[in-house]
């Protein structure tokens, strides 16, 4: 069985359907209760929740047994891996300084995790009721359990951090609207097409969105509004809120972090989700870039909508602006990490090791300060470069050639901001250095991507070659070894792609270590 206090959460969380059943007229039609000790599990009688042993943390599943005549759900079933919990207990445990008494951790470590374990279980029983994943709904106010939350902390006039909205709780005003539609059932001599319609059409006045995986998940997604792990309601605001929430607790992590008794090495662990706070939140505002608004509206329906369901790009001005909050997280005044926290942290002891969870360094055993930063901005930096993007901006310039955010405004700016990044201490000159090699190479990759749009590609070979005039240039006035050093191997990359574009190879881009659960699934 489940041990508490995740057994309460879990049933509390998958109760929340019962008000959707509610505001569709059915009393008390939804139940979730403990199973009977003599109750076989695989009995198709028995709706199940499971809580399961993994060995590494993983996605959770909702699915169903269905009747393949009818479509109907005979049996639900989720499975919950019970690692799923210190994944959401590390990612509070990163945002609160929870053992500043020593032993006894400040509560809302404990209670940030738990709701979002409520959260958690009425999404997968979601999924067992028939219901998609809705990822628009953390824009119309955390309208679903069907989305993927990412807990949203505020801060406090004092600079003090508030959880107490990090999750929401109950069912949501998207999951009644379903629960109306798919379960109802009309009175007799109701036109029920005209009356789901209806529905449909209520939703819309009420300005509820509908998108999911296939509009939220790939890296060239284009609807600003359809992202996981996302907040608020526009990204790019979210974006600069998040950051300096992120920054805040930043500023407050130390020992107090993690246990008595715990290695100081462990902190790497609990610093990682803290540090790359911002990252599902960069990919929600590279959406707005080449974003284009559009909804699934069907034929016989599309103008009860006003005139919402025409393909549009998103506005030059909102565009622009996302650029700018992107690129922001490429300044080394803000992926710097503090001194204090560089000291706190050694090597692995005995027993214990790297993996996953951990930043990918260059620093062999030694914990790598620069490795987020470098992780980050590359994730970053591809986000920007994605050629379906950018090919994207390429046609939406050519519909309006008055916009400003075009494929080469966005190299440009990267470019600038690369070239032009805080330098107050040579920490920061250091870390300048590493964005522009990522700059720099995913330029090389994009210009030899063959896969892309060549006008893509085109362009982004004259920056290049630009590029490559503006090094010679720097390279004869500079004195500082260092710097002469990084700009020669810029130039040289450049060289030996241009020289030999099949056999040129890329350095690997550093990745982010795993964020969202671990697994090759879906939940
Ligand atoms: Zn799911």
């Amino acid at each position: 069985g489940v041990p508490e206090p995740v057994r309460s959460a879990l049933l509390e969380g998958a109760s929340w359907w019962n008000q959707a059943f509610e505001a569709a007229g059915y009393r008390n039609a939804f139940r979730v209760e403990m199973l009977p000790a003599d109750a076989d599990p695989m009995d198709v009688r028995y709706n199940l929740i499971q809580w399961v042993h993994r060995s590494t943390r993983g996605w959770s599943y909702g699915g169903s047994v269905i009747d393949p005549r009818t479509g109907e759900i005979i049996k639900g079933k989720v499975t919950l891996g019970s690692l799923r919990v210190r994944q959401d207990f590390l990612i509070a445990q990163g945002l609160l300084a929870a053992y500043e008494n020593g032993d006894n951790p400040d509560p809302r470590l404990m209670e940030m995790a738990l709701a979002r374990l409520r959260q958690l279980s009425a999404h997968e029983v979601g999924h067992t009721l028939g219901l998609a994943h809705n990822f628009t709904a953390s824009v119309d106010n955390r309208a679903s359990v069907m989305d993927y939350p990412h807990p949203y902390i505020t801060l406090n006039d004092d600079g003090s951090l508030d959880f107490s909205k990090a999750y929401d709780t109950g069912i949501g005003e998207w999951d009644k609207r379903t629960i109306l539609y798919g379960y109802q059932d009309f009175p007799e001599g109701t036109d029920e097409k005209a009356a789901l319609t209806a529905i449909l059409e209520e939703n819309m006045k009420m300005g509820l969105h509908y998108l999911s995986d296939q509009d939220a998940r790939p890296q060239s997604s284009a609807h600003p509004l359809a992202h996981l792990w996302d907040n608020g309601s526009w990204p790019t605001d979210e974006l600069k809120r998040l950051m300096e929430v992120r920054n805040t607790a930043l500023k407050n992590f130390g020992l107090d972090n993690i246990p008595n008794g715990t290695p100081l090495a462990e902190l790497e662990r609990v610093l990682v989700p803290l540090y790359l706070a911002h990252r599902y939140q960069v990919e929600a505002v590279a959406k707005v870039i080449g974003g284009v608004n559009y909804t699934y509206t069907v034929k016989g329906f599309e103008t009860r909508a006003g005139d919402q369901w025409k393909v549009r790009p998103v506005s030059d001005e909102k565009q622009a602006e996302a650029l700018q909050a992107l690129l922001s997280t490429l300044d080394t005044r803000y992926l710097e990490l503090p001194e204090n926290i560089r000291e706190l942290i050694p090597p692995q002891p005995i027993g214990y090791r790297r993996d996953r969870e951990t930043f990918k360094g260059n620093t062999g055993l030694v914990f790598d300060p620069m490795a987020g930063a470098e992780s980050a901005a590359a994730t970053t930096i591809a986000l920007l470069l994605n050629p379906e993007r950018l090919t994207r901006l390429v046609q939406q310039k050519a519909a309006e050639p008055d916009r400003l955010v075009s494929p080469q405004y966005v190299i440009e700016m990267l470019l600038t901001r690369a070239f032009f990044n805080h330098r107050e201490t040579p920490w920061q000159a250091e870390m300048a250095n590493k964005i522009e090699k990522l700059a720099v190479r995913q330029l090389i990759a994009l210009a030899a991507d063959k896969n892309a749009d060549q006008q893509v590609a085109a362009i982004a070979l004259l920056q290049l070659d630009d590029l490559d005039k503006q090094l010679d240039l720097e390279l004869a006035n500079e004195k500082d070894f260092s710097r002469k050093a990084h700009l020669t191997w810029l130039k040289n990359e450049i060289r030996l792609f241009r020289q030999n574009p099949k056999e040129y190879q890329l350095p690997p881009a550093p990745q982010m270590p795993d964020g969202s659960p671990i697994g090759c699934g879906e939940g």
